[in-house]
């Protein structure tokens, strides 16, 4: 609790209750409002723990009534004054401090304020860049305030679950040499070398793997981490991770001791966790949710009916099945009754997640089947689309066929709309692992710095360790080859991440090589880490939470801005202090620079 200690008042306003009645105190803070009321000022003092109503009346206030009329809202003030009972009827339950008000005696004025562009309330419709701009006034709304407060108990929470555990918090640089974890680097012009930066770190990984090597055993840190990506709402160009990393460990290991840290965070958040969580393999989270970060808080599970459909005249169908792919369907429960628009609107979601098109079926109340594509199912086929998803009258069915991974993919987006058409309720925390990711992937658009159209990339990361089983078809058959690897995932966001590590350099050169990353690149790019590796590096592995999005979750908002004190824009700027800004041209000389 926030006490008065250390400054110029006796209490904090969060202490003016019915206890306090006849108590004379000094309170400072901010006005929130100012009210004159027949012959009666009233104002509404805010800290940072509560609103107290402060009265000032000609009789018993003296000069302090005076001074009263001239202050305006978000002046800081002290007074000092009696508690007293709030007159029958004027006591406000809503609020802790709503049972008592202040007779004040001394008003002092400590700072006077320009009138702010919005107001410092809960509820605001303020455009958020202007928010942005006027931060500091942003964050004196009570609703920011208590973010912060729960960002710092569960930071706390992490620090005292992993110390107690024996982890030691260890910093490690920002400025670093680029490493590739997948996204693009922030970069740091160096002075005294010319023509030489340094990248920010995309995360502490390899510091982390390397204090393994040094004898740690078990490290953590809260760190800041730099991705020059685009951002969206749960994205900043700098965010943060609490970071673990442990040695002679499985990877059991690694998710128990973190569901056992993560019990006292979410009770430090005044939520629940039971270990153990589920766990469902990377393969099964595609097929049943499409989508690795499932928000299995509801159903609308993805249905194999390749079978079904194989031999069917509906050409798209049987030919996709032909092909070595699928067909699958999601029985969006009472969707029947969806306008065509709706449908038409789902449809073209699909289309621009991947597919050629969306399918459907409507089964009216009246039991009915209205579809452009009846007419080519059989009966046989429609019957037993109805047994295997459980169909009744009212319902709709959406269907892909393709490939297995865009019927995923595409089915896991359509999957999240429906929920939203539909309206449907997800209330609790959702939590689970999913596991045993593939080792690498076709990395498609060629982004990030693994760069390369169509080359492997690493799911996670290039020091992810490969199976055991599935080392002798690392060479052969990459993409069959499963690591060591677990994702928390909250209510259909990725909270966090980890793998167990390459701790050879014999079977990490092979990894990185499977990359594209021929020997001599990879003693010239990580010859330090494998070095490292070649002198006794013990097995290890960690994982990494993403602190901001955790906390996003448990304070119940959708963007990690709110979560964040000082947060980037979308277009990366600091909208109060303008950064990124140009630089003058002594100081662009200075680091060897010449921009156009
Ligand atoms: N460094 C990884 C990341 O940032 C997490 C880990 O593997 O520990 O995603």
């Amino acid at each position: 609790m926030l006490t008065a200690d250390f400054s110029t008042r006796t209490h904090m306003n969060e202490q003016i209750t019915a206890a306090a009645i006849g108590q004379t105190v000094t309170l400072a803070g901010w006005v929130a409002k100012r009210r004159d009321h027949g012959g009666l000022i009233f104002v509404d003092l805010r800290d940072r723990t509560a609103i107290v109503q402060c009265t000032f009346d000609p009789d018993a206030s003296g000069d302090a009534f005076k001074l009263a009329e001239t202050i305006r809202p978000e002046w800081v003030v002290q007074v000092t004054g009696t508690v007293r009972k709030r007159p029958e009827g004027t006591e406000n339950p809503q609020m802790i401090t709503g049972e008592a008000e202040v007779v004040v005696t001394e008003l002092e004025v400590l700072n006077r304020a320009n009138t702010p562009p919005f107001e410092i309330e809960d509820e605001t419709d303020t455009d958020e860049l202007v928010r942005m701009q006027w931060r500091y006034l942003d964050i004196r709304r009570p609703a920011m305030t208590r973010t912060l407060e729960l960002r710092a108990k569960v930071t706390a929470a992490f620090r005292r679950a992993l110390d107690s555990l024996g982890f030691i918090e260890v910093e490690t640089p920002i400025l670093c040499k680029s490493t590739p974890e997948g996204a693009r680097d922030f970069v740091v012009p160096s002075r005294i070398q010319a023509a030489k930066f340094y990248a920010l770190p995309q995360s502490p990984q390899l510091f982390k793997q390397l204090l393994m090597v040094g004898g740690i055993e078990r490290y953590y840190q809260i760190a800041r981490c730099f991705r020059d990506e685009d951002l969206r709402a749960d994205r900043q160009p700098e965010f943060t991770q609490v970071d673990i990393e442990m040695s002679f460990v499985s990877q059991d290991d690694v998710m128990q001791m973190m569901e056992q840290v993560m019990a006292e965070v979410m009770a430090a958040a005044g939520r629940e966790l039971t270990a153990p969580l589920p766990r469902m393999t990377y393969a099964d989270a595609m097929d049943t949710y499409g989508s690795d970060r499932p928000d299995t808080r509801f159903g609308l599970e993805l249905v194999d009916i390749s079978d079904v459909v194989a031999g069917s005249e509906f050409g798209v169908f049987a030919g996709a099945v032909k092909a070595g792919g699928v067909v699958k369907a999601i029985n969006a429960k009472g969707g029947g009754s969806f306008a065509r628009s709706r449908i038409d609107a789902l449809n073209q979601l699909a289309i621009d997640s991947g597919a050629k098109g969306m399918a459907w079926i409507v089964f009216t109340p009246e039991g009915e089947v209205k579809s452009p594509i009846a007419k080519f199912l059989s009966s046989d086929e429609i019957a037993a689309m109805r047994e295997r998803l459980d169909v009744e009258p009212g319902d709709l069915l959406v269907f892909g066929a393709d490939t297995r991974d865009v019927v995923n993919e595409v089915l896991g987006v359509v999957r999240l709309a429906l929920a939203e058409e539909l309206a449907i309720e997800r209330t609790g925390d959702a939590l689970l692992w999913v596991v045993d990711f593939p080792l690498l992937r076709r990395d498609e658009d060629g982004g990030g710095t693994q760069g390369g159209e169509g080359r492997w990339a690493a799911t996670h990361h290039p020091f992810t360790r490969p199976f055991d089983d599935d080392l002798s078809k690392l060479e052969t058959h990459p993409g069959e080859v499963l690591s060591y690897s677990y994702d928390l995932v909250m209510n259909g966001y990725e909270i966090g991440g980890g793998t167990l590590r390459n701790h050879t350099a014999e079977v990490q050169r092979r990894v990185l090589a499977a990359l594209g990353i021929a020997d001599e690149e990879a003693s010239e790019q990580f010859g330090f880490l494998l070095q490292a590796l070649d002198s006794g590096a013990p097995p290890h592995g960690g994982i990494a939470l993403g602190l901001d999005r955790l906390v996003m979750l448990l304070a119940g908002y959708e963007s990690i801005r709110d979560v964040i004190a000082f947060p980037k824009t979308s277009s990366g700027a600091d909208a109060m202090t303008g950064a990124p800004d140009a630089l003058d041209s002594r100081q662009l000389k200075e680091v060897h620079l010449r921009v156009n």
